[in-house]
Parts: structure tokens; C-alpha cells; sequence
């Protein structure tokens, strides 16, 4: 498989230049050339295979040869160590748990995957790559961790500044080794445009190579088609329509998902839920695609005010407002209404939510208002305990932290404080 820009005009890269690249040269985010469903059977079978043969037979021809099967195999093993439980909250309304990875966040797949993948491509060359990376909060953690101590590679995390949580600053702040953190003073949007300014800029693509880590990179974004898969796996012998409902913030996730569904996974529809930068929703109900300077809010690993996968959105319907709309349904939900619903629920429950898959929920209720006996599922993309000061708030009461981040916690933390991208640019060049 080949893939190619979505400006259209540079050429068409492999798997392996594709993801070192991370970003064509004209810009343009990579896309797959063709993309095959998998055979009926496979499907009907999919109840008898293991989650990693099943991620196998999916992202296989995404990687074609240029990854061999028995190493395909092996980082696929590495990359799904940890279980995606489905947890029953109500009736008809699941919490897929994609937060029981090394750092608590469902970005550990796709991190995990990218990293092996890129390990492996590199392990040949003597000229080191280096991993630059935009994070609202929880991306940083998962690149940090997936990449710690792969040779070859050395990771620089762009974060802002006070806005992400102290177990997110904590787990990208106290590796050290080939990870180093910039502090930036500014919004998500501004670390992203950096990135992106410093990937365009020739003098610094001259001395080193860089990539990107963040879902823009196809070794990151496809792996999290995986979770589609195992959700439906698990929600299979209910016989009712599975409905995904992903909370969204570059749109990554749920263009994982309907890659998934390109390749014959039956899902009935999504749903993309957010908070207040609800430039999608609004653009599914207007047609218009208006992106916003970025708001804050409690979910802030969705605080993305122009979103840069959902170009590939669009594409997976050739640009046809009708048919995204038949599979997408777009809400958007406020602080208030995320806070009350994670109190309502463990009132209710006892079940935790954290204030994005609590968004995720409210999706669902709100599309079972029309659509009612189906099966919902909605991503529970993080564990409470990241956004503990919200949720014990709303919950009143603690939230125990995983044993297994007693260590990064009692870390020490070691960042450097930017300002702008020539800063960002001296950095990379000193
Ligand atoms: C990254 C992230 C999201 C948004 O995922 P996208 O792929 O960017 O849409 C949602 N929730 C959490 C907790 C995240 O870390």
C-alpha cells in the first residue's frame, strides 16, 4: 500500500517513508491509496480470534512489506499488552476502557505501535530521527513513555504551559534520557503550529530529521482502529447495532474507526462528541467548516480548535456532506453538563467517569433520544485519576491512582521554558 498527500502534490510514500516522514512535503497529511475490506469471513469468525490476530489482519496491508510479518507480529504483541475491558454503565450503554496502559491514556497504542515501527526502520541507519510532538495533555505522556530508550530515536514534546494536568506534566517531564519537554508559553494551538512551522522549515530539515508523533502520523493514527474492533468483538452478541461514540479532539480516533469500518467492520454510526471547540459538530449541521481559536475547558485534551485529522474524515467519504452525515452525528457539550453528568452517574452507579468519556456518554443519551435499542459504546479515553482535581470535585470523594504511577509521580520534573518558535528552533539546532 501507498500512501499519498492530501494536498496532492508531492508523491505517493510507502509505510515506512510515510511514517518517518510523519508529514508529506507539500504539507499534506498522508492517506491510503486504496484500502481493501477484509474477507466476510473474517468477520464472522472474528468472535474465535485473539484482539492481536485480529489487529494483524487489519493494519497488515496498511503496512504491506515493509515491515515483515514475524516482526508485524512481535510489535503488534508489544503493542497490545493491556486489556480494553467494556463495562456496562446502563442499559444498552457501554464505557470502553482504553485506559489501562502504561500511562492511563488510550494514546499508548498508537505511541506503542509508532515507536516499534519506527525503532525498526531506523535500527539500520546511523543518522538519529528525531520525534517532534504537539500535546494538549495526554499525547505527551503516551510518545514519552512509547518511545523512552528506543535507540535511535530522541523524542522533544511541545506542551502548554499550566494547561495540562500534573500526572500528564509528570509523566513527560520525568523520564530524562532521549525525552526532553518544552514548556511553552501559549495555548495547544500554538505548540501545534510550531510543529508544524518547524517541519515546513528548510534550514532545519537540512541538519536533522524530524517527524511527527502526533495522530498525523499514520504509525499512530491507524493501530487505534484496533479498539473499534475489540469493541465490537465484545459487544457482538448483544445482535443489536453497535454504535461508537469517540471523543474528539483532533479527530484521529474517530478516523481510526471509520477506517475500521471501511474494511467491513460493521458499525452502525458514530458519534463525534466534544466540548465548546465544537468546530465539527457545527460543520455537520451547517455545512460550513469554520475552525475557532481554542477554548479551555475541563476536557482538555479536546481543547483543538482546528482539528487536523478531519481532513482525512473527508476523505473517507470523498468529500460527500450526505454520506458523513448518514455516519456521523456531531455533539458538542459544556463544562457544566459534563461536570453534572460525572455526578449523575456515580450517584447513580458508582462508575467514574472522566470529563471525556463523560462526554462520550452524554453523546449517546442524547442519540438514544431518537434512536432508541441499540448498543452504545462510547471511548473511555482516560482514566479519572488524570483529571482528578474535576472529578473528585463533581464526585466528592478520592480517586485512587494506579499503583503504577507511583513512580512517575514521585519524579522529578525537568522542562524547558520556550516562548516562540525561534526558540523552538534554536533548541533543535543547538
Ligand atoms: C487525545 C484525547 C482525545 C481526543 O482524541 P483525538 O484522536 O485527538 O480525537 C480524547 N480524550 C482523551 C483523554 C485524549 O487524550
Amino acid at each position: 500500500m501507498f500512501y499519498k498527500s492530501l494536498n496532492y502534490l508531492s508523491k505517493s510514500e510507502s509505510f515506512k517513508e510515510a511514517t518517518i516522514k510523519g508529514i508529506a512535503s507539500d504539507k499534506g497529511l498522508y492517506y491510503p491509496d486504496e484500502i481493501k475490506p477484509l474477507p466476510k469471513q473474517f468477520f464472522q469468525n472474528l468472535n474465535k480470534l485473539s484482539i492481536q490476530e485480529i489487529a494483524f489482519s487489519a493494519i497488515n496491508q496498511f503496512v504491506g512489506k515493509t515491515i515483515p510479518e514475524k516482526k508485524l507480529k512481535l510489535i503488534i504483541e508489544e503493542t497490545l499488552s493491556f486489556d480494553f475491558p467494556l463495562i456496562k454503565i446502563e442499559e444498552n450503554i457501554f464505557s470502553l476502557e482504553l485506559f489501562h496502559g502504561p500511562t492511563l491514556a488510550f494514546k499508548d497504542v498508537g505511541a506503542r505501535f509508532m515507536a516499534q515501527c519506527l525503532g525498526y526502520f531506523n535500527e539500520k541507519s546511523k543518522e538519529k530521527i528525531t520525534v517532534l510532538v504537539a500535546t494538549s495533555g495526554d499525547t505527551g505522556g503516551a510518545v514519552a513513555d512509547g518511545f523512552y530508550n528506543i535507540p535511535g530515536i530522541e523524542v522533544v514534546i511541545l506542551y502548554p504551559k499550566g494547561k495540562v494536568s500534573e500526572i500528564q506534566e509528570k509523566q513527560m517531564t520525568t523520564l530524562g534520557g532521549n525525552i526532553t519537554s518544552l514548556e511553552v508559553e501559549g495555548v495547544f494551538d500554538d505548540c501545534q503550529d510550531m510543529v508544524k512551522k518547524a517541519f515546513i522549515d528548510t534550514e532545519i530539515n537540512e541538519k536533522i530529521r524530524l517527524t511527527s508523533a502526533n495522530s498525523i502520523n499514520i504509525a499512530r493514527w491507524l493501530p487505534q482502529m484496533f479498539y473499534y474492533f475489540a469493541g465490537y468483538q465484545k459487544a457482538s452478541n448483544f445482535n443489536l447495532p453497535i454504535n461508537f461514540s469517540v471523543p474528539s479532539g483532533n479527530y484521529g480516533n474517530i478516523c481510526a474507526g471509520l477506517i475500521a469500518q471501511k474494511l467491513g467492520l460493521p458499525i452502525n454510526h458514530f458519534l463525534a462528541c466534544t466540548n465548546l471547540n465544537d468546530v465539527v459538530p457545527r460543520y455537520l449541521d451547517s455545512g460550513i467548516y469554520n475552525p475557532k481559536p481554542t477554548i479551555q475547558t475541563i476536557s482538555n485534551a479536546m481543547d483543538v480548535g482546528n482539528p487536523s485529522n478531519f481532513i482525512r474524515v473527508k476523505k473517507i467519504f470523498n468529500n460527500d456532506m450526505q454520506k458523513l452525515k448518514k455516519n456521523i452525528t456531531g455533539y458538542s457539550f459544556n463544562d457544566s453538563e459534563t461536570k453534572k453528568c460525572i455526578k449523575n452517574i456515580h450517584k447513580k452507579t458508582k462508575y467514574i467517569l472522566d470529563p471525556h468519556g463523560a462526554i462520550g456518554y452524554l453523546g449517546l443519551k442524547k442519540y438514544y433520544k431518537k434512536n432508541p435499542n441499540q448498543i452504545g459504546i462510547f471511548m473511555g479515553t482516560a482514566h479519572p485519576c488524570k483529571f482528578a482535581e474535576v472529578v473528585e470535585k463533581a464526585i466528592n470523594e478520592e480517586i485512587v491512582i494506579p499503583k503504577r504511577l507511583n513512580k512517575t509521580l514521585k519524579g522529578i520534573k525537568n522542562s524547558i521554558k520556550i516562548l516562540d518558535y525561534n526558540q523552538l528552533k534554536e533548541y533543535l539546532l543547538g
